[in-house]
């Protein structure tokens, strides 16, 4: 048997990203146990908000280099409302990861583990089961490092759509589509912006590509509607940087909140898994954060890591994950429960010993 070794940064960041990494690292810690030859070495890195207060900078270039080499990153939360970076914005850098590293495809599972879970009426486990793909390097974001005098009369910014961009995060979306129902929509507003007509017009090419694979198209606003009316009519949804921001957590509400939704941002080399939600200063500090948005970007990490065995282990910490959530009464708050966050670990972990 040999060992596999995997080097991981772990950056559990603001607010309840410390708490969400803990509760995810005994979860990985039971990996390990459960299977020997799963070795994950923890790198641990203070970045964000709460270390721009205490040096200055949020995240330093050798501390960038350092999580660079490591086979996977494992991120918590960046980010406090009241500490704001040069030009207003909140100090993000997932955002800064995200480009440098270019990790083109921000992957965000949404799946139904409970009826309970939902504000929708009628719908069973598994009847929500949808992978949104977010285009993360460019798009309205683009611009984002663009500063502007504070007595401007006019701030703009920029839909940057790239033939390059769009052509690899396609073939992605429609690879992660034949690995599931094959079904792949892509979600524009190519009715008025030229760089989504564009963004339609490389999806199309890039469509024929893979002609086992069925296509629909739909505009953000139309499917932010039918998102809501008939989410079970997704599998695989491919969309621009900002709309694909505000989707994701339309669809996370759909499935219980920010704390059930898990993302990758994935390249070509190197990857990031963090929880889609923030940091949620609102109840930092406090023992009750979901920790099953993290647990399951952390089964995201091991299935990208791609071993038999690191395959094995992810499916293992799904099928506990869900066997635990088909009891409502094990829930954090955010889900109606009265569990704390290590008590809904305790019993995921618990579950894994059972399901070996
Ligand atoms: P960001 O701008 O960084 O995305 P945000 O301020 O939009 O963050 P979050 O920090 O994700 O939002 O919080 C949104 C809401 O969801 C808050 O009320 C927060 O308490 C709740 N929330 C987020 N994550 C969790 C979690 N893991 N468990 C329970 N509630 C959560």
């Amino acid at each position: 048997m040999t060992p596999e070794n995997y080097r991981i940064a772990s950056l559990p960041g603001d607010g309840i990203g410390p708490e969400v990494i803990e509760e995810t690292w005994r979860v990985l810690q039971k990996v390990e146990q459960m299977r020997p030859v799963i070795r994950l070495e923890r790198q641990e890195y203070s970045i964000g908000a709460a270390e721009f207060l205490r040096s200055g900078d949020p995240f330093p270039e050798a501390v960038f280099q350092e999580v660079a080499r490591c086979d996977a990153i494992l991120l918590g939360a960046m980010g406090l409302p009241d500490v704001r970076g040069p030009g207003g914005t909140e100090i993000a850098p997932q955002l800064d990861l995200r480009e440098r590293l270019d990790l083109f495809a921000g992957v965000r599972p949404v799946r139904l583990f409970h009826p309970a879970h939902t504000p929708l009426r009628g719908k069973e486990a598994g009847a929500i089961d949808l992978v949104l793909v977010r285009e993360s390097t460019e798009g309205l974001f683009s611009t984002r490092k663009r500063r502007w005098p504070d007595d401007a009369e006019a701030v703009t910014d920029e839909m940057r759509v790239t033939r390059a961009a769009s052509e690899r995060l396609f073939r992605f979306a429609f690879s992660l589509a034949m690995r599931r129902r094959r079904h792949v929509t892509l979600v524009d507003k190519s009715n008025v912006l030229p760089s989504m007509a564009f963004f339609r017009r490389i999806f199309d090419e890039i469509a024929e590509e893979f002609p086992g694979v069925r296509t629909s198209r739909l505009y953000v606003d139309a499917a932010a509607l039918a998102l809501v009316r008939r989410p079970e009519g997704f599998d695989v949804i491919v969309t621009e940087n900002m709309f694909g921001d505000i989707l994701s957590d339309l669809a996370a509400a759909l499935v219980g909140g920010m704390g059930m939704a898990p993302s990758a941002d994935i390249g070509e080399r190197h990857a990031v898994f963090q929880p889609a939600h923030g940091s949620a200063p609102d109840i930092a500090g406090r023992g009750i954060a979901n920790p099953v948005a993290s647990i399951l970007s952390a089964a995201m990490m091991l299935e990208w890591l791609g071993s038999e065995a690191c395959l094995d282990a992810a499916e293992s910490i799904r099928r506990a994950v869900a066997a635990v959530l088909s009891d409502p009464e094990r829930a954090t708050p955010d889900l109606g429960g009265r569990l704390t966050s290590s008590q809904l670990t305790e019993a995921i972990v618990a579950a894994m010993e059972d399901g070996q």
